[in-house]
């Protein structure tokens, strides 16, 4: 096997150096003070080795990386019922894009652009008790590590300028397929993407996917199969309509976030982290996207 502390030392001291590091988001004002120069990589392997370089344990906001999470959660109370109010189809299209649901009679395409996101959000609505808390217990129990926590500011800040999470909200109630009020399920939605980790912790958090299921701890999150699922959706439609090209360069099942957060998993082998908030035109990490074209490529660990 390919030396991956080295490979990936190389990687990141290579692309630190690059001119172009894209563009922070700014549509969630609270997003725009992040550090554009900030970038960090962390590889979890199953074997229990362990490599990271550069900012990979500071905290920032996972924002729709946090979608894999919470379908995770409600895979493992309602499984095939789940589907009945949701497609596994890539959508090509941005992450809010509004007209698709309307044609498709409010069913979203994927539980990963952020229609599918708020049914999934309103299903965890419906079963938990104390969602909020009980979906952040998760997390916490998921990575092993109980200092995880929302960022209220970020929550708010969305909750401010989130116009067309409105949108896609009030036209999934408009057509029945949200049981619970637009505020309540966009509140819920707000803080999920909220959610502040370190490269570290996403990655632990992750594992549990590249081991069918079963997390660090040795608990037994999700069936072999359902995580099989879970990581067949990254695929497809992990990058909204870069998702093709994800495939394409990367060829891991994998997450992003507007925060500029990345994780891909090899079954069976490894999760990796990247962090670097510039996003290219698709709303996805510049740099990640290309640390893991270069480590895949040199390494020849993907699914192809
Ligand atoms: N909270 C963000 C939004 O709804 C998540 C988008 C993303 O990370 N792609 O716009």
């Amino acid at each position: 096997m390919a030396d991956l502390k080295s490979v990936l030392t190389s990687i990141y001291s290579h692309l630190i150096h690059q001119e172009n590091k894209g563009v922070i988001a700014s549509y969630i004002p609270e997003l725009s003070k992040q550090d554009i120069n900030k970038f960090g990589i962390h590889l979890q392997h199953i074997n229990g080795d362990v490599f990271s370089v550069g900012d990979w344990q500071i905290p920032f906001s996972i924002q729709s990386i946090s979608k894999v999470l919470t379908l995770s959660k409600a895979i493992s109370f309602i499984n095939n019922n789940l589907w009945k109010r949701l497609d596994v189809e890539p959508s090509g299209n941005p992450f809010n894009y509004l007209s698709l649901l309307e044609q498709e009679n409010g069913i979203p395409r994927n539980p990963l652009i952020n229609a599918g996101a708020m049914v999934v959000a309103d299903v965890l609505l419906s079963h938990l008790k104390n969602p909020k808390t009980d979906f952040l217990n998760y997390v916490r129990v998921l990575a092993n590590d109980h200092s995880i926590t929302y960022d209220e500011k970020v929550a708010a800040s969305e909750k401010e300028t989130g116009y067309k999470n409105y949108a896609i909200a009030n036209l999934l109630k408009s057509f029945g397929n949200l049981k619970n009020s637009v505020d309540e399920v966009l509140d819920f939605y707000f803080h999920q993407c909220a959610l502040k980790m370190n490269c570290e912790q996403l990655s632990k958090t992750f594992f549990m996917l590249s081991n069918k299921g079963k997390c660090l701890n040795h608990i037994q999150h999700l069936t072999a199969p359902q995580a099989k699922r879970i990581n067949a959706i990254m695929l497809t439609c992990g990058f909204y309509d870069e998702a093709g090209e994800f495939a394409f360069e990367v060829g891991l099942p994998g997450k992003s976030g507007v925060g500029g957060g990345i994780v891909a998993l090899l079954p069976n082998q490894f999760v990796i982290s990247i962090w670097s908030p510039g996003l290219n035109t698709k709303g996805n990490s510049l740099l990640g996207m290309q640390a893991l074209e270069q480590f895949t490529t040199k390494t020849n660990l993907s699914i192809f």
